[in-house]
């Protein structure tokens, strides 16, 4: 939540300019931003170029409030952030001789000696706070010029993630809480199209009005945001019962809010019914094993994976018959299902989720095109699947992400449908 306050961000450094390094501090700056409300209007990338970081700077200062750079802090000659800024600004630039000697207690702490070269990292520009890294030797720096807020972060991703949560964060947080706020909070949906998600909540659009409701949606992955102006009372006054109306107008497709993720939902359901799952995995190679362990503790509700692209993998680590493979084909539910079974049965775990698709762009037949996928969920008990088939739209990354996306939502709507049953089946027996 916050403010209606406008940000840029500029990503320095030469290697973002090339080919073989994405700028994903920008990615971690944004989703920051964007949980505080505030409005992100410019990134940009630039080379280790003081002049090109100066100009850079001075330009995006006539537009934005607050403007976060990374990259460029480091000791050698190429690190020119610090300089840049300064240059940007008109201010002076000083060894402080108190942060020397912190980096020099840094150093140390490893048992090393600080290089003299890494007295550069203590230049403070004039004004500036300095700003601790725990992870790291270069401080970072915060500034104010003219009303703008500036934010000098290093490069290392580690480290920039760290001090934008220590020193970003409780920045946003108190910028929040003044009258002009803007507060927004958001429900995440799995697996609806978006036109569903707004034939849903058309009622809640006519209560609250179309300009406090955003919806946002990616492949299987939609993002329903209200936001209300004012103060903490009057925020919550509207957004309380606006997000309970969109949660009931949504249903249970509605997976979690805020920054939640669907495979963090699905871990923490498992947890609470002391389930563990398997994944047998064709189209999706992995993936879906790969999203349950992005979760810290995962390997509390995991067993792991089987990624068996071939015929000859599902038979011998699967069991799935040659004979099935050869008049269903692999993508079919015949198949899908035995990937389940076979996964369960070889496993300790009380869940089996199997994919088998054609993600495309080739593979496709008559009756089976692109982004054709058929799904199997098994267990708990050895009897029990569950079978669907879907036609994804789009390109293979999408066919792919959107597989996984329905997988987990799968293993989540069966968690909440035991859960329902076992309270429901508690109630009977405490009922008179
Ligand atoms: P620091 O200020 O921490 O010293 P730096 O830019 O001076 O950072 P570099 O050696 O240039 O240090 O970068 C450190 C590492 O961080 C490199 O691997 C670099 O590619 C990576 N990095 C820098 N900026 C970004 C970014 N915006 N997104 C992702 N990785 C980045
Ligand atoms: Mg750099």
């Amino acid at each position: 939540m916050i403010c209606t306050m406008k940000a840029a961000i500029l990503a320095v450094g030469s290697e973002l300019l090339g080919t073989e390094r994405l700028d994903t501090n920008s990615l971690a700056l944004a989703a920051l931003l964007e949980r505080f409300g505030v409005d992100l209007i410019v990134k940009s990338v630039i080379g280790d170029d003081e002049q090109a970081i100066a100009d850079e700077l001075t330009a995006r200062l006539q537009q934005a409030d607050l403007v976060l750079l990374t990259g460029g802090l480091g000791p050698t000659e190429d690190d020119r952030t610090r300089a840049a800024t300064a240059r940007a600004l008109g201010r002076g630039l000083q060894v402080d001789e108190a942060w020397v000697e912190h980096i020099r207690k840094l150093f140390a702490s490893f048992g090393r000696v600080m290089p003299e070269v890494n007295r550069r990292q203590a230049e403070v520009i004039d004004g500036a706070e300095m700003l601790e890294n725990r992870r790291g030797s270069a401080p970072g720096q915060k500034l104010e010029h003219e009303g703008r807020h500036i934010f000098l972060f290093p490069g290392v991703p580690r480290e920039m993630k760290g001090m934008m949560v220590d020193h970003l964060e409780p920045f946003l947080a108190a910028q929040s809480k003044s009258e002009s706020a803007v507060e927004r909070r958001t429900l995440k949906v799995a697996c609806l199209p978006e036109s569903e998600v707004e034939q849903r909540i058309k009622e809640v659009y006519t209560t609250y009005g179309r300009d406090a409701i955003a919806v946002l949606a990616s492949p299987g992955d939609i993002r329903v945001q209200g936001s209300a102006k004012g103060t903490a009372e009057q925020r919550a006054e509207i957004l309380d019962p606006m997000m309970a109306d969109l949660r009931r107008a949504i249903g249970p497709a509605v997976y979690g809010e805020g920054e939640q993720q669907l495979e963090e939902v699905v871990g923490e359901l498992l947890q609470a019914a002391s389930m563990r799952v398997v994944t047998a995995e064709s189209c999706t190679g992995g993936l879906i094993a790969e999203r349950l362990t992005r979760t810290p503790g995962s390997s509390a509700w995991l067993e792991g994976g089987f990624v068996t692209y071939s015929y000859g993998l599902k038979t011998l680590l699967l069991g799935v018959k040659t004979e099935t493979l050869e008049t269903w084909g692999a993508v079919s539910e015949q198949v899908v299902v035995d990937m389940a079974r076979g996964a369960l049965s070889r496993c300790r775990s009380e869940l089996a989720i199997a994919v088998s698709g054609i993600a495309g762009p080739g593979g496709a037949t008559d009756e089976k095109p692109v982004g054709t996928v058929h799904f199997a969920l098994a267990g708990p008990g050895e009897h029990e699947v569950e079978h669907r088939q879907v036609i994804f739209p789009g390109d293979r990354e999408q066919v792919r992400r959107m597989t996984s996306q329905m997988a987990l939502d799968m293993i989540r709507r069966k968690l909440l449908d035991l859960g329902a049953e076992l309270s429901a089946g508690s109630a009977e027996e405490t009922s008179p």
